[in-house]
């Protein structure tokens, strides 16, 4: 047993967090002091009371300086009350420390039935967390056409490849599945493809794959235990994540970690569970197998083995188990089962898989703006949003006189993503928000500033435009998507 002086304990945050989080965070701290873990824990708040005290992000400086102080955080579930702010206390905390990595293990538990037992599913997800459309910007475009901007950059596709490719080692594990929907989003899911692809490679000893993100729900349902690290952008982590926790028994018994270069955050998937708290019927397994990640995090993995094994004995032994987890009837309560996993440290279960666990060593990212290199960059057009009520032929004539006499041509008019004009299908459907595209007629000079204020000033003066954006061309491949239909 890695077994410290006091001197050497590691600091960590505590945020017991709202509903059940008290007795989930109270069961899983005895459990890691039982097991000998050298745990100083540092008791920090945030979430619903934080909200109420008026703390808008959920979370009082102290937490944050608490966090920054020790580098790592154990959190339960924090609600974000109806009326009281706009954000999550959660995303608030994966921002402000960009932990850009959230990672998911999905393992098969013993005496854990689901319709996918016996099938030895043992794999993690990898979900980027901090880009794409959970940069929540959001604009409504017109008062019924709204937008989110999904927003992914090459170094975060790095960062996010480059910690999944570490987990992989760190774990001794064999294959990288890289889940994307480049096929239909080229530019942004396509980056993650592009990227994901390019860093994998450079680990000769990792297998590597690329999957559409679609069939990788369906492969995960239909033949799970071909997975072994899956990485994927935001929101499809988010919900594939979910699904593949739904794989082994569900949110109450799925852990998480949330990494960034300095700080690291663990805590159980599921939520507070306002029905069950303050009752002595939550189920802790969640919370004591972030605890169990966040053990390793710190270098002691003979501590997170100890508590691993005996979590394993309880739940195949399947004595004093929770109710959600026990066989009908037979349920016993937090304080009961914890008492259990505690009489069951030294005990070893054959069920936990044989892995060498070492620390998983994250690149070191430079402080400085990430700026892509390019050798050319070329401006060829302008997109420019607008809302109209008008009939596209109407509609595309009078754009087409608005920019006579201007350098630009009028190339198309489309309405969510789908040509109207000059040519359109019989069936699209028409709201009040199109798209005109403009191109240069002869190249652009430079970043043709004037030229493009001259063409908002004519459009504008006939229609309501909402928003522009610039077609380019970087090292002579073009950085924008063209529209179904268009040459
Ligand atoms: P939830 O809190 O996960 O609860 C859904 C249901 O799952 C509960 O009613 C309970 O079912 C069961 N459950 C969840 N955890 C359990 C545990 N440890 N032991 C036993 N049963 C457990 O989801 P929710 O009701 O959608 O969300 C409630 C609040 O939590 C919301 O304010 C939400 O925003 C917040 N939330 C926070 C986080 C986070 O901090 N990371 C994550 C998700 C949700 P039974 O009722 O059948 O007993």
């Amino acid at each position: 047993m890695d077994s410290l002086p006091v001197s050497q304990k590691v600091k960590v945050t505590a945020i017991a967090g709202d509903g059940i989080g008290a007795e989930v965070m109270r069961a899983t701290q005895q459990v890691l002091a039982a097991a000998g873990a050298a745990v100083e824990w540092e008791d920090a708040l945030a979430g619903a009371e934080a909200f109420r005290k008026g703390i808008v992000t959920g979370a009082p400086q102290e937490t944050l300086d608490s966090i920054e102080r020790c580098g790592v955080a154990l959190k339960g579930p924090l609600e974000t009350p109806v009326g009281f702010g706009e954000k999550s206390a959660n995303v608030t905390l994966r921002k402000i420390f960009e932990m850009y990595g959230n990672i998911r293990p999905v393992r098969e538990l013993p005496g854990i039935r689901t319709p996918f037992s016996g099938r030895g599913i043992d794999f993690t997800v990898v979900r980027e967390n901090v880009e794409d459309l959970y940069a929540g910007i959001e604009h409504m475009q017109t008062p019924g056409v709204a937008q989110a901007v999904k927003l992914i950059s090459e170094a975060g596709c790095e960062r996010i490849a480059e910690l999944a490719c570490a987990l992989a080692l760190a774990e001794g594990r064999g294959k990288v599945t890289v889940a994307t929907k480049a096929n239909i989003l080229k530019q942004t899911e396509g980056l993650l493809k592009t990227v994901g692809e390019r860093v994998v490679k450079q680990y000769p000893q990792l297998a590597h794959e690329h999957m559409i993100v679609d069939n990788c729900a369906h492969q995960m349902v239909i033949r799970p235990e071909q997975f072994d690290v899956c990485v994927m952008t935001n929101m499809n982590g988010d919900i594939l994540s979910d699904l593949a926790a739904g794989l082994v028994g569900g949110l109450g018994v799925a852990p998480s970690a949330n990494l960034g270069d300095s700080v690291a955050m663990f805590e159980a998937v599921h939520g507070s569970a306002p029905q069950i708290a303050g009752k002595n019927l939550a189920n802790p397994t969640a919370l004591l197998l972030s605890a169990v990640m966040m053990l390793r995090h710190v270098g002691q993995f003979a501590a997170a083995a100890r508590v691993e094994h005996a979590l394993y004995v309880t739940l195949e032994e399947g004595r004093d188990l929770t109710g959600d987890i026990a066989a009908p009837g037979t349920g016993v309560g937090t304080t009961a089962y914890v008492d259990r996993v505690i009489a069951n440290l030294g005990r070893e279960s054959a069920k936990v898989p044989a892995r060498q666990y070492r620390p998983i060593t994250m690149k070191a990212w430079p402080k400085a703006n990430w700026c892509r290199p390019t050798t050319s960059r070329e401006l060829v057009g302008v997109d420019i949003f607008l809302e109209s009520a008008s009939a596209p032929p109407a509609l595309g004539a009078s754009l087409q006189q608005a920019v006579a006499g201007s350098p630009f041509t009028l190339k198309l008019v489309s309405s969510r993503g789908a040509q109207v004009w000059p040519v359109a299908q019989p069936h699209t459907f028409l709201v009040d928000h199109f798209r005109a595209r403009f191109m240069f007629s002869a190249p652009a000079q430079g970043e043709a500033q004037a030229e493009i204020t001259d063409l908002l000033n004519r459009v504008g003066a006939q229609h309501r435009w909402m928003h522009v954006e610039k077609l380019q061309r970087f090292d002579g491949a073009d950085a924008f998507t063209k529209d179904q239909g268009e040459g």
